[in-house]
């Protein structure tokens, strides 16, 4: 039987990179953040080149650098950098990236080339006093991915740990929502639901298990969140919002997340919100659709300016007549969760003035505007707040 064997051209030898012999080839590739420092301060520092994308670099960046992005690293550094005999020193935001960079350039013929153990994050432990404090929950390696983005960084991840949610309703909507927002770090969450578990609740409403079936949706969400992250402070009101506690309740919150089912807590929330001036991200559903929007913001609309009174009970279908798929509050409170991140963040452009409609039968997204009633009763030019009223609670699309 004839093996197969690949054959093995040589490299001819004038073809080869140019390779330069290294003897200091046995010294380890890495150099610590204090060796670093200290060659920094010295006569005669190393060339420190940052192999970080440009959008990274714009961040943070260790001064003076040269910018050689990883990926243009064998084309560029000849350029920038053309004295391969000189002491060179890599980095990137953990040294993943600057240890392959440091093998492509001693690859190069760079004799005298080392990575930061640990990139830039080890950099910054180790000499900015922030980031050993093991308060600043911006530094936990948990929200490492989202502290990464520009929009976020550090500071934004200190603007949500002193942030404060107040959800109302911990059911199909609250439940995603009330999930996002914990893991992504917001300082206190209050979650406002009187009911307990049902077993028809279960094919939606993800926080509870079929365990869970009699208890209390606070008690059981308060359970399931602080064991995703203990670093929220999770707030259980055991109660139906009314006129009597809702300002109670919602003063204690920077903005309002509206998960509620029923037309008597929405029109509560939106009321107290008004009353209030916390911003109000709205969620409804009916079947296949859905709806998102920010009322309550400066100068954007309120819920009474789109709808200003609920429809006489009897209207609309119950919840339990007009049937939902578990998917659909999915996507509605997860996109509440992300105008309330934005919001927190002073991130991006809000749904303020806008109603984001989804189809999920079609998966067709369509936007409306809103705008700002002069003659709202409740956040219209000059009204006298009404006060807030109690509906006759039932359930049904907004
Ligand atoms: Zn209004």
């Amino acid at each position: 039987m004839r093996q197969r064997v690949r054959s093995v051209k040589e490299t001819p030898l004038s073809a080869a990179p140019p390779v330069a012999y290294n003897d200091k080839v046995s010294e380890p590739a890495e150099i610590p953040v204090d060796e670093l420092r200290r060659l920094l301060s010295g006569d005669a520092p190393p060339l420190l080149i940052d192999v970080r994308e440009a959008f990274e670099r714009t961040r943070a960046a260790l001064e003076p650098s040269l910018h050689v992005p990883l990926g243009s690293l064998a084309v560029d550094i000849v350029r920038v950098a053309p004295d391969r005999a000189r002491d060179v020193v890599v980095y990137c935001s953990r040294g993943q990236r600057s240890s392959r960079a440091c093998d492509e350039l001693r690859r190069l013929g760079y004799t005298r080339v080392k990575s930061l153990q640990g990139g830039l994050e080890a950099w910054n432990r180790a000499t900015d006093p922030a980031f050993s404090d093991p308060h600043d929950q911006a530094f936990l390696p948990r929200y490492a991915r989202q502290v990464a983005l520009a929009e976020v960084g550090p500071e934004g991840q200190r603007k949500l740990a002193n942030s404060r949610v107040l959800i109302v309703g911990a059911g199909g909507l609250g439940s995603p929502s009330a999930y996002y927002l914990t893991a992504a770090g917001v300082g206190k969450l209050g979650l406002v639901d009187f009911d307990v578990v049902d077993e028809s609740n279960l094919h939606r409403q993800i926080l509870y298990r079929t365990s869970d079936v009699g208890l209390p949706k606070v008690k059981v969400a308060q359970r399931e969140l602080s064991a995703l992250n203990p670093h929220v402070q999770v707030i259980p009101y055991q109660e139906r919002l009314t006129s009597e506690n809702a300002e109670r309740i919602v003063r204690e919150y920077d903005l309002v997340l509206d998960g509620a089912d029923n037309f008597a807590a929405r029109y509560l929330v939106n009321d107290a919100c008004v009353m209030l001036g916390k911003p109000n991200v709205h969620g409804s559903i009916h079947q296949f659709e859905g709806q998102v929007s920010v009322f309550c913001r400066p100068d954007g609309p309120c819920y009474r300016c789109l709808y200003p009174e609920p429809p006489p009970a009897g209207w609309v279908p119950s919840c339990a007549e007009a049937g939902v798929l578990g998917f659909l509050p999915g996507l509605i409170g997860t996109m509440q969760a992300a105008e309330a991140v934005k919001l927190i963040l002073g991130r991006g452009e809000s749904l303020s003035g806008r109603l984001l409609r989804l189809d999920a039968l079609s998966m067709t997204f369509e936007t409306f505007e809103v705008f700002r009633r002069s003659d709202c009763a409740y956040c219209g030019e000059g009204a006298a707040f009404p006060g807030l009223v109690d509906y006759a609670e039932h359930c049904g699309p907004s």
